[in-house]
């Protein structure tokens, strides 16, 4: 269970995409981890929070920071100065989806612009007599955090260990460095993990065993998209076989985008480990060498 100074808040759709979970740590400050659960939530919450911090610059972490206009809003020191929805839409997609990024990203989650008040580095928070160690963990985002509670309660934000596995769709997305932050949660061994996108989860055991297999989920993926190329095949025929998101239940086109990224970064992966080669401008394929395996 939660220690008494710490309450999960569950965000609409119990936190699935577009939405996410919060945790609010009471104090002499109260402070919001993450602000996407939804307006109903946000207008709720409203009198009882003085500090907002978000854990990374997606929309689904911050829609609802405009809500808490005049209070504290901090963002990952990098991120200040960058917060705008236009210059986020150019980082994120390419030039002939950032409308349609814009689109979807203000009908789904009602998100407005916002100004950071400060910014945030790894290390402990100073904004609350809690201790709040925020602890740099790239992959998902270059600026991706997640935060330590009092030694033992972690907000795992977008590290979300949800069924879908890491989510790496960006140019700037590494599936290394998403490796190396999970092994370095492994290594914090918290008591009680909190997902933005799922129930918590309790106790180091299960905690690690989830990780263990969310992590796995990257070789998984690999191993499909190796399959796929059994012979000379186009980022763009991948996509269409969905070997990530199997099916596409909203903005098709963008979810189309991030999915090519993400074959992208995996056929990278797997032509450093010499499975793949290019056999032509735009064409993979798989190297024949039944001596390979996707270890190492
Ligand atoms: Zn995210």
């Amino acid at each position: 269970m939660f220690p008494r100074s710490i309450t999960f808040i569950q965000g609409e759709r119990k936190g699935a995409f577009p939405f996410s979970n919060s945790l609010l740590v009471r104090g002499r400050k109260n402070v919001l981890i993450d602000c996407g659960v939804g307006l109903k939530v946000a207008l709720r919450l409203k009198g009882k929070v003085d500090v907002v911090v978000n854990s990374h610059l997606h929309v689904d972490h911050f829609s609802c920071n405009w809500v808490f206009k005049g209070k504290e809003i901090i963002v990952p020191s990098p991120e200040l100065g960058r917060t705008n929805l236009e210059a986020l839409a150019k980082r994120y997609v390419s030039s002939n989806l950032t409308d349609k990024w814009l689109r979807f990203a203000r009908e789904a989650t009602g998100v407005r612009d916002f100004k950071p008040t400060s910014g945030y580095d790894e290390g402990p928070l100073k904004v609350s007599e809690s201790e709040i160690e925020a602890i740099y963990t790239p992959g998902h985002t270059k600026w991706h955090y997640v935060f330590l509670i009092d030694g033992e309660t972690l907000y795992g934000a977008d590290i979300d260990l949800t069924s879908f596995g890491p989510w790496y769709g960006h140019e700037e997305s590494s599936i290394e460095e998403f490796i190396r932050s999970i092994e370095k949660i492994k290594e914090i061994e918290p008591k009680t993990y909190v997902s933005s996108h799922r129930e918590p989860i309790f106790g180091r055991e299960k905690i690690l065993d989830e990780l263990d297999k969310y992590e796995r989920k990257i070789e998984e993926t690999g191993k499909k998209i190796l399959s796929l190329l059994s012979k000379p095949t186009t980022i763009e025929k991948l996509v269409k076989q969905s070997p990530i998101y199997g099916r596409k239940p909203f903005a098709n086109d963008l979810l189309d985008y991030f999915e090519a990224t993400m074959i992208k970064h995996q056929i990278k992966r797997l032509m450093k480990k010499r499975l793949v080669k290019e056999v032509n401008e735009g064409l993979y394929s798989q190297i024949s060498n039944k001596t390979h395996t996707l270890q190492g």
